[in-house]
């Protein structure tokens, strides 16, 4: 996936600021923040979008989950609260075709989203 922009991130081909890495998953501050608290955590191993994801990946997505929880954790947002987004294809929104989970918080988000 060479030309993946975050199977680039991953190399550290492109900058990013990182938030948390581990075995399976990288936290990083995306580019275009949408609150005071916008960090995207995404597999290493390129996944292009949720409906891509099989049974073999039930322990990677649980893990994407928790690994959401702990950047909330880091980032203060633990208390206050905060959403997990996944766009997924073209009426999603998704613009990046490399699975990520949206973290987003440090102000009041609006429901339903537009
Ligand atoms: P989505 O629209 O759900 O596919 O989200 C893609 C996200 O990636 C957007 O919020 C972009 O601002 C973000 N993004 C794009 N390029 C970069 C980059 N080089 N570093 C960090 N975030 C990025
Ligand atoms: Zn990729």
């Amino acid at each position: 996936m060479g030309q993946c922009l975050f199977c680039q991130i991953v190399e550290k081909k492109i900058p990013a600021r990182t938030v948390h890495e581990d075995e399976w998953s990288l936290a990083f501050d995306d580019i275009n923040p949408q609150a005071p608290v916008h960090t995207l955590v995404i597999p290493k191993r390129h996944v292009a979008t949720l409906q891509d994801c099989g049974d073999e990946d039930r322990l990677l997505l649980g893990h994407l989950l928790q690994t959401c929880a702990k950047v909330a954790k880091l980032k203060g947002l633990a208390e206050s609260g905060y959403r997990v987004v996944t766009n997924t294809g073209a009426d999603g929104g998704q613009t990046v075709f490399h699975l990520h989970l949206h973290v987003l918080g440090g102000r009041h988000l609006n429901w339903p989203p537009g």
